[in-house]
């Protein structure tokens, strides 16, 4: 089968690793809990900042957001690893900027993902994503961000959403751990 997968937030843990950088960059110390509580992608509002200083902040960080010691989401990378060894096409769509693509690419293969450079799919806007997805003719595909799967619903792909606090509001299968996948995919 052909599986796709958003790389921020539904694979590794980009927002909360973005959330540490801030506080050393702007030293304040907002609780892990009000991150966590989060109910919008953006994480500048703990800091006090408007959605433009946010914006500017997220742009300036990006290197370092991008490019350190982001981690995977636990059985993350282990769960695309069996995926693999069992015969399945791994895919990754992600909306990073294009300037960001092949870096990202890797970085996702220094982490220990399984990559085919083939498989990997850059630079799209979130409402774009949908054009490759349905070129691919994916079985499954998982994000974190209703905006995207929102675009997909009538598709015959097999939508899974990752977990997270702002989209707690979509109804659709849910992977809240990495390790509960291989059962939601055999239900
Ligand atoms: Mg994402």
């Amino acid at each position: 089968m052909k599986f796709g997968f958003d790389i921020d937030d539904t694979l590794i843990n980009l927002r909360e690793h973005a959330f540490q950088i801030y506080k050393k960059k702007l030293n304040q110390d907002p609780p892990l809990d009000v991150f966590h509580a989060l109910n919008r992608v953006e994480i500048h509002e703990p800091f006090g900042l408007t959605d433009t200083e946010g914006k500017d902040m997220w742009e300036s960080s990006l290197e370092e957001i991008y490019y350190t010691n982001c981690p995977a989401f636990p059985g993350a990378i282990e769960t695309l690893m069996e995926l693999n060894r069992n015969g399945h096409e791994i895919y990754y769509i992600t909306a990073r900027p294009k300037e960001h693509g092949e870096r990202t690419k890797k970085w996702m293969k220094v982490q220990g993902f399984p990559v085919r450079d083939d498989h990997f799919f850059y630079g799209m806007q979130d409402n774009e994503k949908i054009h490759i997805i349905r070129k691919l003719k994916l079985d499954y595909y998982v994000d974190d961000k209703p905006a995207v799967l929102n675009t997909l619903t009538d598709d015959s792909v097999k939508l899974i959403i990752k977990d997270q606090s702002y989209n707690q509001d979509l109804e659709m299968d849910r992977v809240v751990e990495w390790a509960e996948f291989k059962e939601l995919i055999s239900k």
